[in-house]
């Protein structure tokens, strides 16, 4: 690596200036003493297909997907991992024999910060999962594949819950938001994945998942991590239940595609961390109880 050229990847999105990305990538190349590049890229939606088929040209080695792109990606790819075909999204791109690919690590992502931060967390009994978009297709595969026998999504629009009841199969079943108490009653996990506890958003109850109905055994987690502490975890902690925030499932998605460009598997370390909640503040506040 060290007599070739420098190797440039990218996060594209829209907008993009709020994304940590870059910051955890450039912390690992400077760590690593890389001499490569990771950049943010505002691609407005009708340039995506352009964009993505114009990496090699652009001497792109490959990068990250986010907002609104994951479903862009996946189309324009000429092959897919496991994970992406499964969550139906592409967030990490890279070449392979001349061939774009695309994978999705946000799964893996979401099972890696809860073994850090949650160990036993596969024990834990039935999952619930509030929300039914992108993110909670990718939390599904993950629960799926870590050996989760009863998954329960919760979602505002029971339609869409019903298509990812469909889409993952046995074991998944979907629910309105008015069966939460009964389904808290016995859930060993919750994990929101909606948009409701973000800063700005929404209140303390994401669609009145009030978890004081859950056993003293949960695991609570938010895949949300603007706040890091969101109304949701707060709660969950205050009753003494374990509580996992989302940054870990930013930090540990990063790594796949970081090993993939810059051939480096990265570490995601107590020092990342604290930059980038350092990086988030005033709205940070640290906590994985
Ligand atoms: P999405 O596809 O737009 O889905 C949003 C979900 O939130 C849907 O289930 C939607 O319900 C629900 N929702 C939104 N507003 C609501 C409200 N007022 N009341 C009730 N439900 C509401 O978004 P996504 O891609 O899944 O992302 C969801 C969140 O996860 C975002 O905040 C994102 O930043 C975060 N995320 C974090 C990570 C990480 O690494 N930690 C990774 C990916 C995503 P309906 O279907 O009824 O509209």
């Amino acid at each position: 690596m060290a007599d070739s050229v420098p190797v440039s990847a990218f996060v594209c999105g829209h907008p993009i200036a709020h994304s940590r990305s870059p910051k955890i990538h450039n912390h690992w190349l400077r760590q690593y003493g890389i001499a490569g590049s990771y950049v943010p890229i505002d691609v407005l939606p009708h340039d995506a297909a352009t964009f993505f088929s114009t990496l090699r040209s652009q001497g792109l080695a490959g990068g990250n997907v986010t907002i609104p792109h994951k479903e862009a990606a996946f189309a324009a790819v000429e092959r897919r991992d496991e994970a992406a075909d499964l969550i139906g999204a592409v967030n990490t791109l890279w070449f392979e024999d001349d061939l774009l690919i695309g994978g999705n690590t946000d799964a893996l992502g979401f099972a890696a910060n809860l073994d850090e931060f949650a160990s036993g967390w596969t024990q834990s009994g039935p999952a619930l999962v509030l929300g039914a978009g992108g993110a909670a297709r990718a939390v599904i595969h993950a629960l799926k594949q870590r050996g989760f026998r009863d998954i329960r999504i919760v979602n505002r629009t029971v339609a869409r819950a019903v298509e990812l009841a469909d889409r993952f199969g046995m074991g998944i079943s979907a629910h309105p938001p008015a069966a939460l108490r009964e389904l808290l009653s016995d859930a060993g996990l919750l994990v929101n994945t909606t948009a409701l506890g973000m800063a700005g958003k929404g209140d303390a109850d994401a669609m009145a998942a009030n978890p004081e109905m859950l056993p003293r055994h949960a695991v609570v987690t938010d895949i949300v991590y603007v706040p890091l502490e969101t109304p949701l975890l707060a709660a969950a902690r205050a009753l003494g239940l374990k509580t996992v925030d989302g940054l870990g499932m930013l930090l540990h998605q990063a790594v796949p595609g970081f090993e993939r460009w810059f051939g480096v598997r990265p570490n995601v370390t107590r020092e990342l961390r604290d930059m980038i909640v350092a990086d988030m503040a005033p709205t940070a506040s640290v906590r994985s109880s």
